[in-house]
């Protein structure tokens, strides 16, 4: 009651400061740059693992190569990384066999180096740690904080396992499965073990994988009665249509301004 009544004496807060509180929450989304953000959540365990690998090997992933575990995050290909969601020292042989299957670097999140020191301080990844200009990570258990995802925006492709859907690792990443790493890490290991890895060839960048974007169409379109140019970037003023708008926006009652002729009888130019 006493906060009913003091928020009518008050009356609310303006809402100004709301959305200037918003907007860095909003940034922070997307650190990493565009990404395909395919995050498999439905099916078994296994098929979510089946469906990953079978999109790396598509872009281009030969795991039969492999370079050294601990090479250098700034040179490593690939890294597998460990954030705190991989649970007690003892799951670091997860990692290791992950790492190993995948023919990865081991790299981890700032905590994981810092304060629970299950690897060396000079392996984590992010803006104050090491800078991963590889082509494939791999972050297990990693929410994805900030300063982490800032260490990684050159990966050609970011692929996160994490059992929490919200975390923010998941807006950053080009393929990702929501599930407990005691269950995918195996899986995706054992998917991926060929054996004992060739030494992988001097790294060619794979290219980064463009997300689909649905691009508003600014094709200008002609009429068919008397050549008259639709062009979405100048719009039809006179009709009140706004400049951008794309002619497949345009209203269904729209005719050509000069004849006339309907919507149907433009064609492309
Ligand atoms: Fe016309």
């Amino acid at each position: 009651m006493r906060v009913v009544i003091s928020s009518y004496l008050l009356g609310k807060p303006p809402k100004k400061e709301k959305s200037a509180g918003a907007m860095p929450t909003k940034a922070a989304k997307n650190i990493t740059g565009p990404r395909k953000k395919v995050i498999y959540k439905k099916g078994s365990a296994q098929e979510r693992v089946d469906a990953l690998v079978e999109n790396l090997k598509a872009d281009g992933y030969d795991f039969t190569v492999g370079i050294a575990m601990d090479t250098p995050i700034t040179k490593a290909e690939r890294v597998v990384s460990a954030g705190k969601g991989i649970g007690p020292k003892e799951n670091m042989s997860l990692i290791e066999d992950l790492a190993k299957a995948c023919g990865a670097a081991i790299g981890s999140s700032r905590p994981v180096a810092e304060t629970l020191q299950y690897v060396p301080i000079d392996r984590y990844v992010g803006m104050s740690g090491q800078k991963f200009n590889g082509n494939l990570y791999i972050a297990c258990g990693i929410s994805g904080a900030v300063q982490h995802l800032k260490g990684i925006t050159n990966a050609s492709t970011i692929v996160a396992i994490n059992k929490n859907p919200n975390a923010p690792i998941f807006k950053n990443c080009d393929y990702g499965i929501v599930g407990d790493v005691n269950e995918i890490l195996p899986l995706l290991s054992k998917a991926l073990d060929t054996g004992e890895k060739q030494p992988a060839p001097p790294m060619k960048k794979i290219k980064r994988a463009t997300p689909k974007k649905e691009k508003p169409d600014y094709t200008i379109m002609v009429c068919d009665g008397c050549g008259y140019e639709y062009d979405p970037m100048v719009g039809d003023e006179a009709n009140g249509i706004p400049a951008g708008t794309p002619f497949e926006k345009l209203p269904e009652d729209w005719v050509c301004p000069e004849c006339s002729e309907i919507k149907a009888n433009f064609e492309k130019a």
